[in-house]
């Protein structure tokens, strides 16, 4: 099918009717946990063509914003002792309890941005003589990759600082937070194309939020929107399959395996919401030789997940719109980030930001 479709103003319309009929005029809380979703709804203006009482807000889907500010102080660290730190661009610019990386390699450190960890294995091999160490932070959408090179072998020399999330767990504890009031669920789709919407069933069913998982188009997140509704109306509570081009129910099974292979599930520390249970992914015990927490000796830290007058656990909560900020446009702003949600293109103060604060 042509993208076009996908962007159809006609088709849209028809879909915004659909929702404002099903909605019959009801307060409506959609709340979706993928920053990519929150770039299509600001970039395409869609909460303008929902009625009023239909919401859609922001959780907490940007890898980089919910990365504890201890692991930023672990790889700063790391950075410190020396040795050749490798990330995302993005993560660069994090700002964690008094410093970020990218202000350690204005200090001298030699931190090297890749695209992706193929690359840092590569600076690893050309430079046997040093250690290299990999920052990966995501979410199962990332990890796959970072399995696969544990499991293969990277060179003695090469290790993984991990700060790798699993999104199902983070939307249990969301739904049960007092003040968090969620009618659906809008699931991400680059994580249910490798968890599958099987994995969003148990959600649905335990906590009665209906969950549908959306691809990137406006027509998939409105169809979504609307999606959540009928379900709404028809008084079911299911994970259901909007972005069926590439989500399927038992999602990427050789992925999983990987992932299995190289990672345990343990609880794990996210900026702005604590630590969760079972919501994290760490390198296995057999490979401890390319794992960063293991292989180096850290000074106890006084870890500050949110600085002062920065609201970003309430943004990653959605429980205000960044405007809400006061330092949003002024002491934050994209050039220079006071918070972790002004960081990457996934944060959502970032997007805000971009689009005019609108
Ligand atoms: Fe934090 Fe900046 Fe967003 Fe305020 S505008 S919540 S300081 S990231």
């Amino acid at each position: 099918m042509s993208k076009d479709v996908f962007r159809s103003p006609k088709y849209a319309k028809a879909v915004a009717n659909e929702i404002r009929r099903l909605s019959e005029g009801k307060t409506v809380r959609i709340v979706h946990v993928c920053g990519t979703h929150e770039d299509t709804i600001s970039s395409h203006g869609l909460r303008s063509l929902l009625p009023e009482e239909v919401t859609l807000v922001a959780g907490p889907g940007c890898p980089v914003c919910v990365c504890a500010a201890q692991d930023v102080d672990m790889a700063i660290e790391l950075a410190k002792q020396g040795h050749i730190i490798t990330t995302f661009g993005d993560m660069i610019r994090v700002p964690s309890t008094s410093s970020s990386i990218v202000k350690e390699r204005a200090n001298g450190a030699d931190v090297r941005i890749v695209y992706g960890i193929g690359d840092a294995v590569e600076i690893a091999r050309k430079n046997p003589e040093k250690d290299v160490v990999f920052i990966g932070a995501g979410f199962e959408t990332t990890a796959p990759t970072m399995a696969v090179e544990i499991v293969r072998g990277p060179p003695s020399n090469f290790s993984i600082l991990t700060s790798l999330k699993v999104i199902p767990p983070a939307m249990e504890i969301l739904v049960g937070l007092e003040g968090f009031a969620v009618d659906g669920f809008i699931t991400p789709g680059h994580v249910s194309a490798i968890v599958g919407t099987n994995a969003f069933s148990s959600l649905a069913e335990t906590h009665g939020v209906p969950c549908v998982a959306a691809g990137f188009e406006p027509l998939d997140v409105l169809e979504a929107t609307r999606m959540i509704l009928l379900q709404m109306k028809e008084g079911r509570t299911e994970s259901e399959n909007e972005y069926t081009r590439v989500v399927k129910p038992e999602g990427n099974v050789a992925a999983q395996k990987i992932l299995e292979k190289a990672f345990k599930v343990d609880d794990a520390p996210w900026r702005g919401l604590g630590v969760i249970p079972d919501s994290g992914l760490f390198i296995r015990d057999e490979f401890s030789a390319h794992d960063a927490r293991k292989r180096y000796d850290f000074p106890p830290m006084e870890s500050v997940d949110i600085l002062p007058g920065c609201r970003c656990h309430e943004v990653i909560l959605g429980m205000i719109d960044p405007t809400e900020c006061t330092l949003f446009g002024k002491r934050c702003t994209v050039e220079d980030p006071y918070g972790p949600c002004m960081v990457g293109h996934e944060g959502t103060c970032r997007i805000r930001h971009e689009s005019g604060g609108l």
